[in-house]
């Protein structure tokens, strides 16, 4: 991206002999909502600490709007951050704890006023101005630290699990909120959250961290249905892998051997003859039936276990050779099915649905420019 309007340059953060984050870049454009995800460690709040200025980075830059920032200090920066655990100053009241950052930043009080009264009124807690912020719901002191974080005007936002603390229901309604604010103010929004519902649903891109590494950068789409990694396929969920050798090519199909038979794989560009690669399927492609001939890619397998999540049913399966496979049906085909745990079935898929992980290939040493 040429013109990204907030840019970060091989960030990288130790503490002591620890490397919190070794390596961080990406380039963001104005407006762009990005979601930050991750196992717990990995330098999600690390890397948001060193945007806000919270931290400084040992390694690389930050630019905002074309200037360098990395060396500002907090007050400076246009990039408040709304925490996990809201930070809000306990003894002072809604219209204080808003106004803070204005006082600090020496805005005049008619201004002040102006703005916080604004802001209070936007998100629909003017009644509690006056009111301590120890006496409000979560949600609504969820809202002040949003309109504490947006009076200053910010050019970026950063949020580290900003509804981790709050309810299951006030949690999906303040995601719907915190989308449309994002929208109508062309806000660019840096979210760190662990809810895959979350990233997936409010982000334009996810960037998936891995012990202080970037893994994958892309739309929700391309990481849900593309991850590049077993990590990420892990990560992500609900995919399953199968390690095979590249063989012939046959009406644009190539076969990849596995160690439960041969299977066909339609998207094969650039794989080369005799590689080996980890084939990904997702757990809604594969079809599992008790009698073999039904489908394409058909791989005998033993039902292990039923799991029940709601409207759908996984089936772990087990391979001959031993390797596990995610299925998901639903109900009704379950009871179709009608199988036992430790039955003999067959899973298949369409060869349109198997993919090739592309880390997997890289670290294999697979050749840069490959033959068709
Ligand atoms: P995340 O937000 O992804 O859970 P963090 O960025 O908070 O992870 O932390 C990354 C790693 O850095 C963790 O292992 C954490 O224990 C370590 N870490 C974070 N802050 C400090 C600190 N001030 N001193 C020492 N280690 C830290
Ligand atoms: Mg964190």
């Amino acid at each position: 991206m040429t013109n990204a309007h907030l840019k970060m340059d091989g960030l990288a953060k130790s503490y002591g002999s620890f490397i919190a984050v070794e390596e961080f870049s990406l380039d963001i454009a104005q407006g762009e909502f990005i979601a930050i995800m991750g196992p717990s460690g990995c330098g999600k709040t690390t890397t948001l600490r060193m945007l806000a200025g919270l931290e400084t980075a040992d390694r690389g830059q930050i630019t905002l709007a074309g200037n360098r920032i990395d060396q500002l200090p907090v007050w400076e920066r246009e990039t408040p951050m709304v925490w996990q655990s809201l930070a809000l100053f306990p003894f002072m009241t809604v219209r204080e704890n808003v106004e803070f950052g204005l006082k600090m930043r020496g805005i005049s009080g008619p201004e002040r006023k102006r703005r916080v009264d604004d802001w209070l009124e936007r998100l629909g807690i003017s009644t509690y101005a006056e009111r301590n912020v120890a006496r409000l719901s979560g949600g609504q002191r969820q809202r002040v630290a949003l309109a504490r974080s947006l009076v200053l005007k910010p050019k970026v936002l950063l949020l580290d699990e900003p509804l981790s603390a709050l309810d299951a229901h006030m949690a999906i309604k303040m995601q719907g909120e915190l989308k449309t604010l994002q929208r109508e103010l062309g806000i660019t929004f840096v979210y760190v959250t662990h809810s895959h519902s979350e990233a997936f649903s409010l982000a334009d891109r996810v960037v998936i961290m891995n012990g202080g590494r970037v893994e994958q950068i892309g739309s929700p789409q391309d990481i849900f249905l593309r991850p590049r990694s077993k990590f990420v396929a892990q990560f992500v969920g609900g995919i399953s892998l199968l390690e095979g050798k590249v063989r012939g090519k046959e009406d644009g199909n190539r076969f990849l051997e596995t160690r439960d038979g041969k299977v066909r794989l339609a998207n094969c560009t650039g794989l080369s003859q005799g590689e080996t690669v980890d084939l990904a399927i997702r757990a809604d492609r594969i079809s599992v039936t008790v009698t073999p001939g039904w489908g394409e890619n058909e791989i005998a397998c033993t039902l292990i276990s039923e799991e029940f999540a709601g409207a759908v049913v996984n089936l772990h399966l087990e391979t001959t050779s031993g390797h596990s496979l995610v299925a998901q049906v639903q109900q009704r085909e379950l009871d179709q099915l009608d199988a036992r745990t430790g039955a003999r079935v067959y899973a298949s898929w369409h060869p349109d649905d198997g993919f090739v992980l592309e880390e997997a290939r890289q670290t294999r040493g697979a050749p840069k420019v490959r033959a068709a």
